[in-house]
């Protein structure tokens, strides 16, 4: 049974209910390891911030006051709260972005790719239908150099929803299996978690992040696996865990 996951939202960044809310539902469904990772954008340079879906940059230090507040309450001896963040990776100012974390009592960085140069990649369908099949193309390849690029970092504990731009059910119609390789190649050298995404398996993609075939080849490299639910809601704590466990049970 999987009774850790680390990767959960609150109505800090893009999540339906509070920290206490969400600790207190993973606890009744007898997880025994939660954590909270609320997303952190930290835009490059110039770009104004705008973005909804994270913890304000000004509020930073409000989110690790209260997230240490719950920790409290909720911990016992069968029950470890950790608190961490779902950073999103730009090559223009990652070190920076991350000396900046290091200021606040954080236990892990998840790190992820959710915009490619402007492109909002799991946002909606509609940019994605406006690219056509050589701008789908473009972006997927994009995407797995960025992924290298953020797990040749080393600077993150867990790597976020590794195939994510299938989302919505846009794939590539050329064989991008070196651009796959090369980042698997990086996350194993990385020495990071390689997240087992099961809120996949409700998305239009149908199946969790990475593939149950990715997943095998990341198995293949040693890569070490954790299963999360990337929940957003307290009844998505433990979502589909099951069938993440008989997942790796098949691939073992
Ligand atoms: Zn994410
Ligand atoms: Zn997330």
């Amino acid at each position: 049974m999987i009774t850790t996951s680390l990767h959960n939202h609150s109505t800090w960044s893009d999540g339906g209910a509070d920290v206490a809310t969400m600790a207190l539902a993973a606890k009744t469904a007898g997880l025994k390891t939660f954590g909270i990772s609320d997303h952190w954008v930290m835009l490059p340079e110039n770009r104004p911030f705008d973005i909804e879906w994270s913890i304000h940059p000004e509020r930073l230090g409000c989110y690790f006051q209260e997230c240490l507040e719950v920790k409290k309450q909720v911990e016992t001896e069968r029950f470890t709260m950790r608190i961490g963040v779902e950073v999103d990776f730009f090559p223009e100012n990652w070190q920076e972005n991350m000396a900046h974390l290091a200021n606040y009592p954080l236990d892990y960085t998840i790190g992820a790719i959710h915009n490619l140069d402007g492109f909002p990649v799991d946002s909606s369908p509609e940019p994605w239908q406006a690219l056509g099949q050589d701008g789908i193309n473009d972006v997927w390849r994009k995407y797995w150099l960025r992924l290298k690029a953020l797990a040749e970092t080393k600077a993150f504990t867990i790597i976020a929803h590794f195939d994510l731009p299938k989302k919505f059910g846009f794939r590539p119609t050329v064989d991008l299996d070196s651009e796959i390789t090369a980042a698997l190649q990086a996350v194993r050298t990385s020495g990071a978690q390689l997240e087992l995404n099961t809120a996949g398996w409700s998305k239009p993609c149908a199946e969790p992040y990475p593939s149950p075939s990715l997943l095998k080849r990341a198995l293949a490299l040693g890569i070490p696996i954790l299963v999360t639910a990337d929940a957003h809601a307290p009844k998505h704590v433990n979502r589909d865990f099951d069938k993440a466990a008989q997942l790796l049970d098949s691939l073992a």
